[in-house]
């Protein structure tokens, strides 16, 4: 089967991979898949690691006596072993590596997830490979998203990826459980998620991560729905890297439901409620229309509504005629001081500069 030509990839890495005893990290299987993502960047590609094991990596520094171990013993741990993890990876390459730790309530506020965005863009951007883990540290039940399946899913969609690649212990998808049931299939494609799909990944007894199998559905699930291909493989299995590097898919590949951008375009048009109007000059308005630029804030005229950074703005020319809808990288407070001016004018203006775009091109959608 050929795999879709992509340019930018998630690579979630679970804990079975990076610590498979469960007593620290190991490079064992960790060589391969830094071989692979190395690879992928000598030939142009973009990568996020999403990375587990900070629990497992701090686990021996810890004293635990009860089991299941208490939530602060955990965090303890997993503040041991995140830099330990981290350090993992960083000896195995010889370009700069960057953590980043989040919470679902970073990726839910509109505010912080923009932020989340323009740190890894610029991350990307400057050739940093940046290693995502949950913030297992501060993170409480509540704010949780409690796995690193999950959490992939939604860097993913932060960031524009076109595929999400979850390395497992287990070569994809089965009928059933193939550790219990011998008779049990493997499925090298799945066109659609179902219920039927979802009942073939049963409970977490897959793996010894956080996740298991059903975790793993939901994220293929998430992203499939935002327009990424997702592909469950044995990251155990150095052939599997191998074959994918050719174009291959290996695992088994859940086949993005629509187009990304449609995706993008039809969240940004249907989902978001727009909170207020920007209204643009001609030049603006051109740039915009004929040369896919982003909006700037030397562009716009004036602004009305109550938005918060992280809102979604309509973007009107002179005689009010809508042109575009975007998501604001400033509130309306601050466009009021920044209208007009130059993109180096901001900071002395605010005493910050988020970004240079008051809306990036990648969160504008044209109306025409
Ligand atoms: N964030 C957890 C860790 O680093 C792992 C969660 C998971 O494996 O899904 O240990």
């Amino acid at each position: 089967m050929a795999f879709v030509s992509w340019r930018r990839i998630v690579i979630k890495v679970g804990s079975a991979l990076i610590a498979p005893t469960a007593q620290g990290c190991s490079t064992r299987y960790l060589l391969t898949i830094a071989r692979f993502i190395a690879e992928c960047r000598l030939a142009g590609k973009e990568v996020v690691l999403v990375s587990s094991g900070s629990v497992a990596a701090g686990r021996n520094a810890i004293i635990a006596k009860q089991q299941p171990l208490p939530i602060n013993i955990k965090q303890a741990m997993a503040a041991v072993g995140q830099s330990r993890m981290m350090a993992s990876w960083s000896q195995l390459f010889d370009f700069n590596c960057a953590q980043i730790l989040l919470t679902h309530a970073d990726l839910q506020d509109r505010r912080r997830y923009l932020n989340i965005d323009n740190t890894l863009r610029t991350l990307l951007a400057n050739q940093v490979l940046p290693i995502v883990n949950e913030n297992d540290s501060v993170a409480t039940a509540e704010l949780r998203v409690g796995d690193n399946d999950n959490l992939a899913a939604l860097v993913a969609i932060v960031v524009d990826a076109d595929v999400l690649l979850i390395c497992s212990d287990i070569d994809g998808l089965y009928t059933a459980n193939p550790r219990l049931e011998p008779g049990a299939r493997h499925l090298a494609e799945v066109a659609e998620i179902t219920n039927a799909i979802y009942a073939m990944a049963g409970g977490s007894h897959h793996a010894i991560g956080t996740g298991g199998m059903l975790t793993k559905i939901q994220a293929a699930d998430k992203a499939t729905k935002a327009g990424i291909d997702t592909l469950i493989i044995n990251g155990q299995d150095a052939a599997s890297f191998e074959r994918l590097l050719s174009g291959t898919a290996v695992g088994t590949y859940f086949v993005r439901q629509q187009d990304r951008r449609s995706a993008k375009k039809h969240w940004l048009l249907n989902t978001l409620t727009q909170q207020g109007v920007v209204q643009i000059d001609v030049g603006a308005s051109a740039a915009l229309q004929s040369k896919g630029a982003s909006l700037l804030a030397s562009g716009i005229v004036a602004s009305s509504g109550h938005f918060e950074k992280g809102d979604a703005v309509l973007i009107v020319n002179a005689a009010q005629k809508p042109l575009a809808k975007g998501i604001s990288q400033y509130s309306a407070h601050e466009l009021s001081k920044i209208k007009g001016l130059h993109s180096k004018q901001i900071d002395a203006v605010l005493g910050y500069c988020p970004s240079e775009e008051v809306v990036h091109r990648n969160d504008l959608v044209l109306l025409s």
